[in-house]
């Protein structure tokens, strides 16, 4: 007998159907012989909604009451699934995330989960009982209830399977798997069979949603492999894993992030200090600095550019006025921006990534603002209005058999 963490996402348990759907999937792996905790999401675009709805009140709503606000949508999911499951005939009980032992840090709205107290999970499961369990969620040492960030259900399935040392953790949802690209933006977008934490993790960070990247890194943490597959389809799906066999592919995927603002900051004086003085600024405010550019100085002057997540936006652009040391300088935002990177650990080794990349995009007329590379990444940014068309012909450069 085993134990498995499956978790469905907001799409797979959208309507009532869909939900009919979940609570087959899950007790036909009950009825196998086997232990099952469920992590589900909100309903389709549930938090999108509440969030709407926040904003139509309050502008800046505290992150406490966001929370608050936000946990709903997964109270709502995990006792429609109970009652499904109950329908079905199967024994099974729904669990907020406080009540499965979700302690988390006070960061409300990105809490990450300090540790998971299993005793309630370990009765339940040795009761026999299916146990559902609230995504995103848990509680801190306030008492108050936390939200682990947008994607965060993925954490808590991975977060889940660690503690209680499941067997499998199966991410289902609403693609068959991981992808070399978005299969809904990329039709021609190949499934990968396995792929490693750390290309995932590359992905995940650089815009592929399909697991949210704090998941992969706890899924590396505690060595839990994990399945992507569809909740709709019984395909094959995608294993996370740390070594893979599957035949060397140097490049992997190619990914868009949209949650991107550039920041430039014209004519700052060109002596020692500058950047430092500039980034630790931003970073006593926890801001993180993505791409960095800096021009070469000219008559005493340089410029930096940079680049933000956009809801970082307000809070850097403020920052940076209002700092003596940039009195002199212009600054200015730009958040038409997105992010397009190719990912891949074979890249290391095969010269003429970057040029191939870059020839994909002159050969589609998208100019490049920013470039910045890793061992295993290369990225650029672009206007956002030119990063679908980029996405595709990046796409079919690295993968022209797919085409
Ligand atoms: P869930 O609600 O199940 O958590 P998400 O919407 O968070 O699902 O993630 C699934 C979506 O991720 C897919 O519908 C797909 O459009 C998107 N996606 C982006 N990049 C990729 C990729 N490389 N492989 C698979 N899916 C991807
Ligand atoms: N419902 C949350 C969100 O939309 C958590 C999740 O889906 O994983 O971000
Ligand atoms: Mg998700």
């Amino acid at each position: 007998m085993a134990l498995i963490v499956q978790k469905f996402g907001g799409s797979s348990v959208a309507n009532a159907e869909r939900v009919m759907n979940v609570a087959r999937i899950v007790t036909d792996t009950y009825k196998a012989g086997n232990d099952v905790i469920v992590v589900v999401s909100a309903q389709g675009d549930t938090t999108d909604d509440l969030i709407a709805k926040a904003l139509e009140i309050n502008e800046k709503p505290s992150r406490r009451e966001m929370d608050m606000l936000l946990c709903s949508g997964e109270q709502i999911s995990i006792a429609l699934l109970a009652m499904a499951i109950e329908k079905l005939g199967y024994p099974v009980v729904s669990l907020l995330g406080w009540q499965a032992g979700f302690n988390t840090n006070s960061t409300y709205g990105s809490a990450r989960i300090k540790k998971i107290r299993t005793e309630r999970l370990k009765n339940e499961v040795g009761n026999k009982k299916i146990v559902v369990v609230a995504g995103f969620q848990g509680i801190c040492k306030y008492d108050d209830m936390t939200t682990l960030g947008r994607g965060g259900s993925d954490s808590s399935a991975v977060a889940i399977a660690a503690a209680m040392h499941a067997d499998r953790c199966q991410i289902f949802t609403d693609v068959e798997g991981v992808y070399t690209a978005d299969p809904r933006k990329v039709p021609n977008a190949q499934k990968l069979k396995e792929i490693t934490y750390d290309e995932m993790l590359e992905l995940a960070t650089l815009g592929a949603q399909v697991l949210n990247n704090r998941s992969v890194e706890i899924a590396k943490k505690y060595n839990v492999e994990l399945e992507v597959l569809s909740s709709l389809t019984r395909a094959e799906g995608t294993i996370v894993k740390e070594v893979t066999d599957m035949e060397k592919m140097y490049i992997r995927g190619v990914t868009k992030d949209t949650n991107v603002t550039r920041i430039s900051v014209m004519k700052v004086p060109d002596v020692p200090g500058i950047a430092f003085k500039l980034f630790s600024k931003l970073a006593s405010k926890n801001i993180v600095v993505d791409i960095i550019l800096q021009s070469i100085g000219r008559d005493g002057t340089k410029d930096i550019t940079f680049t933000v997540s956009k809801d970082n936006t307000d809070e850097a652009m403020t920052l940076l006025e209002n700092y003596d040391l940039l009195k002199d300088s212009t600054i200015s935002c730009d958040t038409n921006v997105a992010k397009i990177s190719v990912v891949g650990a074979g890249m290391e080794s095969h010269p003429g990534c970057a040029a191939t990349m870059f020839e994909a995009l002159y050969g589609v007329d998208v100019n490049i603002q920013m470039i910045s590379t890793s061992e295993i990444k290369i990225s650029v940014l672009i206007d956002l209005k030119d990063a679908d068309r980029a996405v595709s012909a990046v796409h079919a450069a690295f993968f022209p058999e797919a085409d």
